[in-house]
């Protein structure tokens, strides 16, 4: 992979590159739909990364070239970069550049090239392994002495105010901060981060990812109006976030909210504790105990959030009556992946039922894949 995208550099910008640099895509165990609300979250990176080969240019100029692109290199002058003026895939590369601008740092103009083996619209998180390869190479090559949290907060910054994507801090997060066998605990408010064990193998374990290959249109509209409802309700409630609503005060504080808030406040504040009970159980080595937390906080999410879809439905359902120990949509929703636990020797049948519950409902087949915890962002060559 190293030598081929070093050659792809050179051919495209004709000369070498300066170092080589890779993000990863993750999965997310729980806590769904709760960053932007403060709260927490438990991703791990996946195998599937983004690699970065760059070079700095001291003439201003931005140029990139993505291997899953069109073939074009697309030619941007640093200092003309503003939300809005970059369509396509080039906008989250560039939107990171012009969001370090926009903290003040002196950063100039670079050839990139770009190869990414995370599947992109899968809920994978392709948009922040981009974002964030750039970010990481960025730092070192201009020497910019930023912390991981800061980076993740500039790939956030130019995938909402650049790229238009109104996504919360928990990609970024989790490409970034990972290591390998762990997943990430993530408070999305301070930005703190633990490192839990999640050893899969040594419990007999396999993390499937069945990638349903759809993407409902409704997803940028609907989650924004998501997000804007968890808001309403954390001002109604008198509260900085839903993130500071306590499960034992859910009751109370769902009678003081309009008929069509209580159902997001309860998916929101019932998420963030299964994240705590589920970080609990992987920290305490029992990573089965994490099947029925996926499996209610897939419920969670079709009946009380409604960012399901008969596809992701479907998947959670099969994967669950061949034998999952539990399953759930993983990222925004509306289509994307679902993930499902498994004990290894049952991984086989379990991806074949979801495959044939698609075909039976005329849908797709899926794309399996397998997560395993793996790195973050970090050089590679
Ligand atoms: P996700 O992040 O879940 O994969 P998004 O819609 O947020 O889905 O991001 C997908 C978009 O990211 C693609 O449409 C494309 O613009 C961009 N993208 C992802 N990977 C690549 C790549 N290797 N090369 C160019 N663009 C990419
Ligand atoms: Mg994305």
């Amino acid at each position: 992979m190293n030598a081929r995208v070093r050659g792809d550099f050179e051919r495209v910008h004709g000369r070498a590159p300066e170092g080589l640099w890779a993000a990863p895509g993750r999965v997310n165990l729980i806590g769904e739909h709760t960053d932007y609300n403060d709260g927490f979250a438990l991703p791990m990176a996946l195998p599937q990364t983004a690699v970065l080969a760059a070079r700095r240019r001291d003439d201003g100029l931005l140029r990139l070239h993505s291997a899953q692109g069109d073939g074009r290199v697309t030619e941007l002058r640093v200092a003309d970069l503003a939300p809005g003026s970059v369509p396509g895939w080039a906008r989250y590369p560039a939107g990171v550049v012009w969001a370090l601008r926009e903290r003040g740092l002196a950063v100039g103009g670079a050839d990139l090239h770009l190869d990414s083996t995370v599947p992109a619209g899968a809920g994978l998180s392709s948009s922040a392994a981009l974002e964030c390869v750039v970010a990481v190479a960025y730092e070192e090559l201009y020497g910019l002495g930023l912390e991981r949290p800061e980076l993740a907060r500039v790939a956030q910054y130019a995938e909402n105010a650049f790229a238009g994507v109104p996504c919360g801090v928990m990609d970024q997060m989790a490409s970034v901060c990972c290591t390998e066998g762990s997943a990430l605990h993530l408070d999305s408010r301070s930005l703190e981060v633990r490192q839990v064990p999640f050893d899969l193998g040594g419990h007999g374990l396999r993390l499937l990812v069945l990638d349903t290959r759809v993407q409902h249109d409704l997803a940028d509209g609907a989650y924004a109006a998501l997000r804007a409802g968890c808001e309403n309700a954390a001002r109604l409630l008198g509260l900085a976030a839903l993130r500071d609503l306590g499960e034992e005060e859910l009751p109370g504080a769902l009678g003081r909210l309009p008929a069509g808030l209580v159902p997001l406040v309860r998916h929101v504040v019932t998420e963030n504790a299964r994240v705590g009970r589920a970080a609990e159980r992987l920290a305490a080595g029992e990573p089965e105990a994490l099947g029925p937390l996926l499996t209610e906080g897939h419920a969670s999410l079709r009946e009380d959030y409604g960012v399901s879809c008969a596809e992701t439905d479907l998947a959670v359902e099969a994967a669950v009556a061949a034998g999952a120990l539990g399953a759930r949509m993983t990222g925004g929703g509306f289509g994307g992946s679902v993930i499902a636990l498994v004990r290894a020797d049952e991984a086989a049948a379990v991806a074949r039922a979801v495959t044939a519950a698609f075909a039976g409902a005329g849908f797709g087949a899926p794309a399996v894949l397998e997560a395993v915890p793996s790195a973050g962002a970090r050089r590679i060559g």
